[in-house]
């Protein structure tokens, strides 16, 4: 992938990264995330986004080691599937000190954090991850 389509894919999708942006279908009332024009579950077009909730429960986790270039500072990566009332995500897991506290049901809330840095284009990336609850909106 070059760099050009790099970038236009994180700046068309930066609005479903930092708002934590799904859709809701106006047909089955289902919501997804991420974002698409039309329902994955019942292929109607009619859909609208919604901002999903900032705050979920932990289902479950798993650690990646194998982390690309320009992301290896924050290696190992905790990933976390997360449920939010209204439909789960995939997001990555932050501020994770002590592994034994990822259990299931654990609460945790979005906060905007740095990804990747391309010292080349000069960009540093944002998304939203989810950390252990501390009970203080962030977002
Ligand atoms: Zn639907």
């Amino acid at each position: 992938m070059s760099m050009d389509l790099s970038i236009s894919r994180h700046w068309r999708l930066r609005s479903p990264l930092y708002r934590l942006e799904g859709a809701r279908c106006k047909a089955c009332g289902r919501v997804h995330f991420p974002p698409k024009k039309a329902c994955p579950y019942c292929g109607s077009r009619e859909v609208e986004t919604v901002e999903l909730p900032k705050r979920g429960r932990l289902i479950s986790y798993t650690i990646v080691y194998a982390v690309p270039e320009g992301a290896r500072e924050y290696s190992p990566v905790y990933v976390g599937l997360v449920d939010l009332g209204v439909t789960k995500v995939v997001a990555e897991l932050t501020d994770v000190t002590d592994t034994s506290k990822l259990k299931r049901g654990l609460e945790v809330e979005a906060v905007l954090r740095r990804t990747r840095v391309d010292g080349e284009a000069g960009l540093i990336y944002y998304a939203l991850k989810f950390r252990p609850s501390m009970g203080v909106p962030d977002v």
